[in-house]
């Protein structure tokens, strides 16, 4: 059978950019062929004409979407150019915020730095805080800062830790805490305090000042402690010249008042004798002019007496009186000192002199010790009645010695006794007895400066007990010869 058969040969169509856009196919007659290769060709045909019909039909989508990808394209593109002004604009404000950065980090850097040097100076200046120290605490009473010059000074660098509270730091005196405390409250509260402390023997002026943050609220309070120790011993000193001056002013007007009432007996009783010698000058009256020229005399020695205390004290006043130890045997010496007061007993009063030993050797100032038991004896006489008792009494314990003066009389009132070594003090049953209140006072400041001590006791109407007690001082003598 022959069959009406046409051969096709077909070929691909490319674009200039090799992109596939469609097959183009030519159909033709076919006159013999054999059965298996008309088989094959038929075949070949069909599927080639398919192909090409499948690849026209691509061809036409294939242009559809090609022009739908070309307005897409071109949509893109202008998107892309306003995404690419955008990005520009970004990139501009970027690299614009970028430089500010920079410049902010450059602020910043100089700022900081300026901090640090700023923190250091003031670090420097707290650490040098002159003769002083600077502290910072906050609400809870903790210590926040704590720095100056002195913190070794006074142990406070150990003793006060930054951080701790006030009741926690147990090397530190409690008084001091309670005080700080006290004006760190106030403070707070946002008074300006000023409170005087001592520590370790140094004395501080504290200034306290609230501290206020940015809301103007106070967080913290600020201590100076400045040391005032110079000014404060040189307002003890003024004090002490101030003091001095007014006693020695005190001293003087008492003189004169006491000189006036003091020296008015003796010296009447030197006019009275003289005016009486006067008148019994003829011969046979020698014993009444010698009796009057006595009075003279003793009248004389109480004025010289009391002279002498005042210019003792003048003396110790100024600082003039230092003691000169001389070793000597003290019996003898009071031996001969009682010999010498006898004249001035009064009628039937005796003197009796208890020595544990026959020989005490002693290294102490005799002029010093002569004046303190001469006083002690005359007072005895002096505040005893006719007929009575006195006694000295010397004793000696380990290294010291004992002298006591006892007697019977007026005795000493209980309200009277703690003031009875006050310069131109007198007991008040004393009035009657002549007398300006200095003696005791001399004593016990000569017995002061034999570093020795003096005490009494006494019974109104019975009588008194002076008791002395002085370094025998023998040791000092052995170096002295040994050296
Ligand atoms: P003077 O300066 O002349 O000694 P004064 O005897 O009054 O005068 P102090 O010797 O200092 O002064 O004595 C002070 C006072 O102490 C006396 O006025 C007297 O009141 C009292 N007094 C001292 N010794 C005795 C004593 N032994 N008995 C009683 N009172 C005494
Ligand atoms: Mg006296």
């Amino acid at each position: 059978m022959k069959e009406n058969i046409k051969a096709c040969w077909s070929f691909p169509i490319f674009s200039s950019n090799k992109e596939l856009l469609g097959t183009f196919a030519i159909y033709f007659p076919v006159s013999r062929i054999p059965l298996d290769t008309e088989k094959e060709i038929i075949y070949n045909i069909t599927q080639a004409t398919s192909v090409a019909i499948d690849q026209h039909n691509e061809g036409v989508a294939l242009k559809n979407s090609r022009e739908e990808l070309a307005a897409y394209a071109g949509a893109l593109e202008s998107k892309v150019a306003d995404r690419t002004v955008e990005l520009k604009d970004m990139v501009q404000k970027l690299v614009e915020s970028n430089l500010s950065l920079e410049d902010q980090i450059q602020i910043t850097k100089t700022a900081e730095n300026s901090a640090i040097d700023s923190q250091k100076l003031l670090e420097t200046i707290f650490k040098n805080f002159p003769r002083g120290f600077v502290g910072v605490v906050d609400f809870n009473m903790s210590v926040v800062f704590i720095e100056g010059e002195d913190l070794d000074a006074v142990g406070f660098r150990e003793a006060i830790q930054v951080g701790k509270r006030i009741d926690e730091l147990s090397n530190v005196p409690t008084q001091l805490k309670k005080k700080v405390k006290e004006n760190v409250q106030k403070t707070l509260k946002g008074e300006h305090c000023s409170f005087e402390v001592k520590v370790e023997n140094i004395s501080y002026l504290v200034n306290t000042t609230p501290l206020f943050n940015e809301d103007h609220v106070v967080t913290r309070a600020l201590l100076v402690y400045n040391n005032i120790s110079d000014q404060k011993r040189v307002e003890v000193e003024i004090r002490n010249t101030l003091e001095k001056e007014k006693e020695l002013n005190e001293l003087k007007s008492r003189f004169i008042s006491m000189a006036s009432h003091e020296f008015r007996t003796p010296l009447s009783t030197i006019l009275s004798a003289t005016n009486l010698i006067e008148r019994q000058n003829e011969v046979g009256q020698e014993e009444k002019r010698i009796k009057y020229i006595s009075k003279i005399k003793v009248s004389v020695k109480n004025l010289v007496g009391i002279l002498n205390d005042f210019l003792s004290l003048s003396k110790l006043e100024e600082g003039k009186v230092i003691s000169q130890p001389a070793l000597f045997d003290l019996v003898e010496f009071l031996e001969s000192l009682v010999e010498e007061i006898q004249g001035v007993k009064k009628a039937g009063q005796v003197i009796e002199f208890i020595k544990s030993q026959s020989n005490i050797d002693v290294q102490l100032d005799p002029k010093l010790l002569r004046h303190i038991v001469y006083n002690l004896l005359s007072n005895a006489i002096k505040y005893s009645q006719e007929n009575k008792k006195i006694s000295l009494k010397i004793d000696t314990k380990n290294t010291n010695l004992f002298i006591e003066v006892t007697d019977q009389g007026i005795g000493i009132p209980t309200e009277d006794q703690v003031h009875l070594f006050q310069r131109f003090y007198r007991a008040k049953n004393a009035a009657n007895y002549e007398g300006t209140g200095l003696g005791l006072n001399i004593v016990r400041q000569y017995v002061l400066l034999m570093e020795g001590n003096i005490t009494f006791k006494s019974n109104l109407d019975q009588g008194t007990t002076f008791t002395i007690e002085l370094p025998l001082n023998l040791l000092k003598n052995e170096k002295n010869t040994t050296y």
